[in-house]
């Protein structure tokens, strides 16, 4: 029995007829760039996730940098970030001319802690960019609340939680806009790079809707007269003819994930050495588990064990925070952040996993802490 960490080619395979179809069909018609395929996949992501506007794009790193500069924020202003998160947003925010400021977790949930942003609040403060990592929503609630108070903007990088919601509202619906990766492991994933820009703002889905295509028009065509500052960071049409196929299946395979980390939980809560992350049902959430990253100090050995029985798991980022990045300039101590890089760890979590997978990896875990399955 071996359980990779991730399956590439097992994500086609899990469908291959119906892919093979959507792609022969797709480029059959010549549909490669920003042909009916987008439209449709907006369209349809719009609706799940309950939002007004759906923009298809390259990938979740750009969205996030088309959005910053779509928001015309005061050059050289600060945007307070988790450090627990990766460091695609702090480069989007870095090209957009903007300063990072890393701040610590919170110990319950592992995400931005709300409490820590309000202590990181400067004059030159411009916005804050919870991200929404593991699947699981950040505390929005006193997050908005803390953004009203100091007229500061709030962008959700929700690249790992398409779907996730706290208290019914969407995961990137909830600031002024949010972003999505459609990167092949993540939750939604498609075959190549993708993401997505999602907002309720009429203004800032026009800006970034003409931004990623050269600043071109409603029509789609380059107009003489562009008059905003455009690049190309198009959703590439085939992509989205997957993407629209794998959205009519996504909440199964959201539904698949939450049952697996139902069976972590049970599997794993009598065990004292562990730190768990919330389970399914947890009130006010609803977490999709883009990752089952769970605490241990005896990580690295765990990890061994796991290894030895053909299990994969990943240290999600290399172990590093943003804070820890020292080459890109960064220095502040967050000792919270800097214990759970250590101890974190990541088992595999994904819907096409067997059961057979799953019993496997919770036995192999529980014998490693000598419990008895
Ligand atoms: C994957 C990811 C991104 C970047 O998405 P890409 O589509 O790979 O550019 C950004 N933020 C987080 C938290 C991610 O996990």
């Amino acid at each position: 029995m071996s359980v990779p960490f991730f399956d590439w080619a097992g994500y086609f395979r899990e469908r291959a007829e119906e892919f093979t179809q959507i792609i022969v069909e797709t480029a059959g018609r010549g549909g490669f760039i920003l042909q009916r395929d987008v439209d449709e996949f907006e369209r349809d992501l719009a609706e799940f996730i309950g939002v007004k506007h759906a923009i298809g794009v390259s990938d979740g790193t750009n969205a996030i940098l088309l959005g910053l500069r779509a928001s015309n924020l005061k050059s050289g202003g600060e945007v307070i970030i988790p450090s627990h998160s990766f460091i695609a947003a702090a480069q989007s925010i870095h090209y957009a001319g903007l300063v990072n400021v890393p701040v610590e977790l919170a110990e319950h949930d592992w995400l931005v802690d709300p409490s820590a942003i309000e202590d990181a609040i400067t004059e030159r403060t411009v916005a804050i960019m919870p991200v929404h990592v593991n699947g699981r929503v950040c505390q929005m609630d006193a997050i908005m609340d803390i953004a009203q108070r100091n007229g500061l903007e709030v962008f959700e990088d929700s690249a790992q939680a398409a779907g996730a919601r706290f208290r019914g509202e969407p995961a990137g619906g909830i600031g002024r806009w949010g972003t999505y990766s459609f990167y092949p492991s993540k939750t939604l994933g498609c075959f190549g790079d993708a993401g997505a820009f999602v907002t309720n703002d009429d203004s800032i889905a026009e800006a970034v809707r003409s931004m990623r295509n050269h600043g071109a028009n409603r029509q789609k065509t380059i107009e003489l007269s562009v008059d905003i500052w455009g690049t190309n960071s198009r959703l590439d049409n085939i992509q989205a003819a997957i993407l629209k196929y794998k959205l009519t299946y996504y909440p199964e395979a959201i539904a698949r994930r939450r049952e697996i980390a139902m069976r972590y939980h049970d599997a794993f809560k009598d065990i004292e050495s562990l730190r768990l992350p919330p389970p399914p049902d947890d009130g006010d959430y609803y977490d999709i588990y883009q990752n089952y990253e769970m605490c241990c100090e005896q990580r690295d050995s765990l990890r061994q064990h796991l290894g030895d029985n053909a299990i994969g798991t990943i240290v999600q980022w290399g172990g590093f925070g943003i804070h820890q990045l020292h080459g890109l300039g960064f220095n502040a101590e967050l000792p919270r952040t800097d214990r759970f890089f250590k101890e974190s760890l990541l088992l595999p979590m994904n819907h096409i996993l067997s059961d057979d997978q799953v019993e496997h990896t919770i036995n192999c875990v529980r014998g490693f802490f000598g419990v008895a399955s």
